[in-house]
């Protein structure tokens, strides 16, 4: 099946590429902006070289800026459902109805996923689920025993910082795990 693949160059997003190595992915990185997104959009360019039919990056950090006054959307929660928008524009683009990503929290709405399907079924092909999130609830170690084996796991990009802080916890589980921290 083809599916656009929301990429974003994490172990997360490798792990999604190597659970679906079996689809079509059309890969997306949305560049916002992040101190690490240069770093993230390499690791994200080498995952779609390995996994996908093709590869696209919208750099979008002059146009969305995190909203500055204090409320209910901040620039972690706002980031999920507008880079699926994105992916979900750039499905209809391709005739694609699958958007995947490996967010592994809902963090939306619960309208958010209706909405979705609307968009995608304005397309001229009816799919599947329209927004899935192939990798469910999947603990740390469960991404890991997918990607343990890849030789791209250590060029992922977990942390927002540049260099990674070390201390956060997506830094914690890589030292745990002896992943790469500070190769990037
Ligand atoms: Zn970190």
């Amino acid at each position: 099946m083809k599916r656009v693949f929301l990429n974003s160059g994490g172990m997360d997003s490798l792990a999604v590429a190597v659970k679906l190595k079996d689809d079509e992915l059309h890969s997306l990185y949305v560049h916002t902006g992040v101190p690490a997104a240069d770093a993230q959009a390499e690791a994200a360019r080498k995952i779609a070289d390995k996994y996908c039919a093709s590869h696209k990056m919208i750099v979008l950090h002059d146009i969305l800026v995190p909203p500055t006054e204090t409320g209910r959307i901040r620039p972690m929660y706002y980031n999920t459902p507008i880079l699926a928008i994105l992916g979900a524009a750039h499905a209809a683009s391709l005739d694609i109805v699958s958007v995947v990503s490996g967010n592994k929290i809902e963090v939306f709405d619960s309208n958010f996923e209706k909405y979705m399907a609307k968009l995608l079924s304005t397309t001229k092909l009816r799919g599947e689920r329209m927004y899935s999130r192939p990798l469910g609830k999947a603990s740390f170690d469960d991404i890991y025993q997918i990607v343990k084996d890849d030789e791209l796991l250590d060029q992922t990009v977990s942390c927002l910082s540049v260099p990674p802080c070390g201390i956060c916890a997506k830094c914690k589980n890589r030292q745990k795990y002896n992943i790469g921290v500070t190769a990037q």
